[in-house]
């Protein structure tokens, strides 16, 4: 089985990568589950993947409630039959020095890119175990192998996620989950309007993104990738980055 037919359940999948993935993967013929806070987009989503034919369905989803993450898990399998795969891409990003102490801000990091990915896989692990065969995909970032001024807190948490997952891997070798830690780097999204509170730096934050960033697709296609491979076949870590990104 590659793409085609699996049950693919996304956080995230209200902008960016998120959505950009829910229509790759349904273009692509995979039933995809769409978690997110704004239902509004969400359900606009599903009404478009449904009128091309594909197959969709929406949760209200607060990845910081581990609740959420059940509700999610279960409505695909109680709709669907099954959960092939477990797309963990929803994030916030909160970008200053250190020394500015924006502890509102390290929470929210840590609470949805941290703590957002655990309840993923607390919800999806007891499903992938029953099933025989799952497959955890998060979406971490650059941002934690180039480490760079004002964004330590933002990239520990990724970093905190890629040591998760390859701690859970080597738990897990025999042979039925393959976790995948997908690392971008600058995409044209949302992120960056809510990461900078000074609007001149957020200005020229959200001008440099749009001059250098990568379409969402791109990282669309790079988590299809990951995903269409033989089940004895995982893709561990991938970087996604502009070729002029430095
Ligand atoms: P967007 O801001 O466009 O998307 C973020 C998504 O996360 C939204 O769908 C948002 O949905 C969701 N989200 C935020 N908080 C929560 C929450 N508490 N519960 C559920 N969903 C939540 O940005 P991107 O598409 O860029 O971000 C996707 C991922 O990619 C993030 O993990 C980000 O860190 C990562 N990334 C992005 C890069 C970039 O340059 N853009 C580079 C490297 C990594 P809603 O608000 O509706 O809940």
């Amino acid at each position: 089985m590659t793409i085609r037919g699996k049950v693919v359940a996304i956080t995230g999948a209200s902008s960016g990568i998120g959505e950009a993935t829910a229509r790759h993967l349904a273009d692509l013929g995979a039933v995809v589950v769409l978690g997110a806070r704004r239902t509004d987009r969400l359900d606009r989503l599903v009404t478009e993947i449904e009128a091309a034919g594909g197959q969709a369905a929406a949760v209200r989803v607060d990845v910081t409630d581990p609740e959420d993450l059940r509700s999610l898990v279960t409505v695909a399998v109680e709709r669907f039959g099954r959960l092939d795969v477990l797309v963990g891409n929803a994030g916030v990003s909160s970008i200053s020095p250190v020394a500015d102490l924006d502890t509102k801000g390290w929470s929210a990091m840590i609470d949805v890119n941290l703590k957002g990915i655990l309840h993923g896989i607390a919800a999806a692990l007891p499903v992938f175990r029953r099933q025989g065969s799952g497959h955890l995909v998060t979406v971490v970032s650059t941002s934690g192998l180039k480490i760079v001024p004002t964004q330590a807190v933002y990239a520990g948490t990724k970093n905190a996620v890629r040591t998760l997952l390859e701690g859970l891997r080597q738990e897990s070798t025999d042979g039925t989950l393959r976790t995948t830690s997908i690392s971008p780097g600058y995409v044209r999204t949302e992120l960056i309007d809510n990461a900078v509170d000074d609007p001149t730096a957020r200005a020229q934050a959200q001008q440099h993104m749009a001059t250098l960033g990568l379409d969402p697709l791109s990282v669309a296609r790079a988590i299809a990738f990951t995903i269409d491979q033989p089940d004895d076949v995982e893709i561990g870590d991938l970087t996604i980055r502009p070729t002029r990104q430095g």
